[in-house]
């Protein structure tokens, strides 16, 4: 057997370890399996640790930075917990962190890059972004020379810094309208021949990288922790901390629970909630305002993979998992608080998972001495703002979505762009 495969867990048949979708039409996200059942740490850079668990067969050595996991103190003390992790993805040079975007997304990123490099894939890959996922992306191809398509609602454009001062492998569109309509004229360039999308929830790629946070975890307690929180839009961050939770039972040295799923969103634009309690979008958890006036809007996505098979809701169910619904309010508490008593900034959607913490302490959901690992998705912005410049992307172009030759315009600036 080659280093994994990936197959559809409805079937169970064998799929292109590139695709995206069972051959055989199920509604399912297919799932990589790994020749090794016992994760030996490898001595590479950043996420690269975690190599016989990627889908990938090469590495990009320059950038990745990795998940780094500590014992909370002060935070832990405020709320009376005697076993509390923080799972910290960003800039924190005293811990050495260095996930130089300082969000999680770069853990999707250069995974899913590097599968493109190593079939020689010389297409351009479009990325229709709120922000943190188009600015990881173009991390990494800054880094690898690899062309990306950025499309990005015009509001969100001030999430697209670099530390990188030549930019040129990255065609930035800015789109006026929201993430939907960036999404709709990106998904019409990428059907075009010569592009290529990433896939979201559905590329093994994104969600096996997205795992190494739990791996990074439990390498460092040394058992899987009995309940993990994390601030979700789409949820892939959660199938993927169970994703990894089955395989390092299999594994067989970290005990044999599955952690359970805390998981957060921002009321009231909570999509999540309204799917997991059973009822379409009510008021309080959806409005026609979303996502205007959210506390973190890269939270918000109108179709996250809930109902597929391996989606959202199989994770919550399997490891008896709970949904929070946090309030602008409850977030601001929080975030002050972690950021004092942490002594680092995080980023306004790690507070949605501070403030669902705290709220489960509470609520008596969790007891005071459980194992938790809290996922801080994205922090450490205004340390890195201390130590380096930042370069805003420049706009190659701006569009209107209701533009009807959007699509076109594009496809010319990226040949001229590109010389392709
Ligand atoms: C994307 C993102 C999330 C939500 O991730 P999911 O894809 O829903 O798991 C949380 N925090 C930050 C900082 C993000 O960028």
């Amino acid at each position: 057997m080659h280093k994994y495969s990936v197959k559809c867990p409805t079937c169970g048949e064998v799929q292109d370890p590139m695709s995206l979708t069972c051959s055989k039409g199920h509604d399912s996200l297919l799932r990589t399996f790994y020749k090794t059942s016992q994760l030996i740490p490898r001595d590479l850079p950043g996420i690269w640790k975690f190599y016989d668990w990627l889908p990938v067969d090469d590495i990009i050595p320059e950038g990745s930075g990795k998940t780094i996991t500590y014992k909370s103190e002060a935070f832990a003390k405020e709320l009376g917990l005697s076993n509390l992790y923080v799972a910290f993805n960003g800039y924190w040079p005293e811990k050495n962190a260095s996930m130089m975007t300082c969000t999680f997304k770069d853990l999707e990123a250069f995974p899913t890059m590097q599968r493109l490099l190593e079939r020689q894939d010389k297409r351009v890959m479009v990325v229709a972004s709120a922000g943190n996922t188009a600015r990881s992306f173009a991390h990494v191809c800054c880094i690898t020379g690899q062309t990306l398509l950025l499309v990005v609602p015009e509001n969100s454009a001030h999430r697209l810094w670099t530390l990188h001062e030549n930019t040129s492998p990255i065609c930035l569109v800015t789109v006026e309208g929201d993430y939907y309509n960036a999404i709709e004229v990106a998904n019409k360039v990428a059907a075009r021949e010569g592009f290529v999308t990433e896939g979201g929830a559905k590329n093994v790629a994104r969600r096996d990288g997205m795992g190494t946070v739990m791996l990074d975890a439990v390498f460092t307690m040394k058992e899987l922790p009995m309940h993990y929180f994390q601030a979700v839009g789409s949820g892939t961050g959660g199938i993927s901390a169970w994703e990894a939770s089955m395989r390092l039972i299999q594994d067989g040295r970290f005990g044999k629970e599955l952690p359970q799923l805390h998981l957060a969103q921002n009321l009231p634009c909570a999509p999540l909630i309204s799917m997991w309690l059973g009822n379409t979008a009510t008021k309080d958890t959806v409005n026609e305002n979303c996502p205007k006036d959210m506390y973190d809007d890269v939270l918000f996505n109108r179709k996250p993979p809930f109902s597929a098979n391996g989606g959202v809701r199989d994770a919550l169910q399997a490891t008896g998992g709970r949904m929070y619904g946090i309030d602008n309010a409850a977030a601001a508490y929080a975030q002050q608080l972690f950021e004092k008593l942490e002594n680092i900034d995080i980023n306004p959607a790690s507070a949605i998972a501070v403030a669902a913490l705290i709220e489960a302490v509470e609520k008596e959901n969790i007891d005071k001495s459980d194992s938790i690992v809290l996922n801080i998705t994205g922090g450490g912005m205004e340390r890195l703002r201390m130590d380096c410049n930042l370069h805003s992307i420049v706009p190659d172009m701006h569009i209107s979505a209701h533009d009807s030759e959007a699509e076109l315009k594009i496809v010319e600036i990226i040949s001229q762009k590109f010389k392709r």
